[in-house]
């Protein structure tokens, strides 16, 4: 199997925290290479991520990772999170610009995610591996897909290790990134994001804002499995060990996990993988 990683978002209420501890437990015994925490832009969410990372690598003693994102945040205030990851023994890290919440209107000291990557190199030379996003079905900002992987380029000449994709449903999708990616020359390892599927409705919501694509044959089965959760249950763990199945075989250098703080639907999928 190859390596594997599991993303969370930070934890706030006692029966989210009771739940996150749980999910962690769980997975832990597929032993990940590491766990990361994402960064909600500004506001209640900024003090939980340090201390969500600190309590997985503290409590639950694995590689907690932690997400940073420009948006949101001036550059001093990145720079105390990065002062204290450090401090927290992080020695990975994703970077991201990050979206703003609808009606906030404050956007950080830095726009783009390649300026949040040359600030963590500049400061902090090779300590960190740091992670960039890349969108295989192109980020819905992006004009065309040249131009961003032209953007994507220039996060990773910016300093970027490696990269993992938002998440998709299309494998050829996928490869044809990467494809276009070692053609200009860009030659870091890009780990497919994989979203298994707990609520396919909550799924359409999110896929709508964040532009990733449910194939029609996906959406059409789906709807007419109605009411009936098992079965929808069984066709999405089938499906999304399928498209894992193939990225495997194709080369993808490793897998993350979107858990959205919930173990089963991984685990169904991972199950299905051994
Ligand atoms: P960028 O790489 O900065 O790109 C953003 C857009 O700007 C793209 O359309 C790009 O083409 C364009 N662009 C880039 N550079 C330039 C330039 N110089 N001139 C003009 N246009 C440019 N969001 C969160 O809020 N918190 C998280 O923890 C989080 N974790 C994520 C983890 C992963 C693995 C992924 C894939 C996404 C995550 N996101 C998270 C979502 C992410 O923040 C959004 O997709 C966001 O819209 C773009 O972030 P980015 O880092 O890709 O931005």
């Amino acid at each position: 199997m190859l390596p594997i990683s599991f993303e969370f978002y930070p934890p706030k209420t006692d029966e989210q925290h009771a739940q996150f501890d749980r999910t962690v437990r769980k997975l832990k015994a597929h032993a990940p290479q590491f766990m990361s925490v994402t960064f909600g832009a500004g506001g209640s969410t900024l003090s939980h991520t340090p201390e969500t990372v600190q309590r997985l690598r503290g409590e639950h003693g694995v590689d907690g990772v932690p997400h940073l994102t420009c948006v949101g945040g001036s550059r001093e205030e990145i720079r105390t999170l990065l002062k204290l990851y450090r401090a927290l023994g992080c020695t990975r890290i994703v970077a991201l610009r990050g979206d703003l919440p609808s009606g906030m209107a404050r956007s950080g000291d830095l726009r783009y995610a390649s300026e949040l990557v040359r600030l963590i190199r500049d400061e902090h030379g090779e300590h960190f591996h740091v992670e960039v996003a890349a969108y295989p079905e192109t980020h819905p900002q992006s004009e065309d897909a040249r131009i961003g992987l032209g953007h994507f380029k220039t996060k990773v000449e910016a300093g970027a290790s490696g990269a993992i994709t938002q998440y998709f449903y299309n494998a050829d999708a996928y490869f044809r990134f990467v494809d276009d990616a070692r053609a200009q020359g860009i030659d870091l390892p890009i780990v497919p994001g994989i979203m298994p599927i707990a609520n396919f409705s909550q799924l359409r919501r999110f896929s709508e804002a964040c532009g990733a694509q449910i194939p029609r044959w996906i959406d059409q089965r789906m709807r007419a499995f109605g009411d009936d959760a098992e079965a929808v249950r069984e066709f999405a763990a089938d499906v999304v060990a399928g498209l894992c199945r193939r990225l495997v075989e194709g080369g993808a250098p490793a897998l993350h996990f979107y858990t959205l703080n919930l173990a089963k639907p991984t685990q169904t999928v991972l199950q299905r993988l051994a």
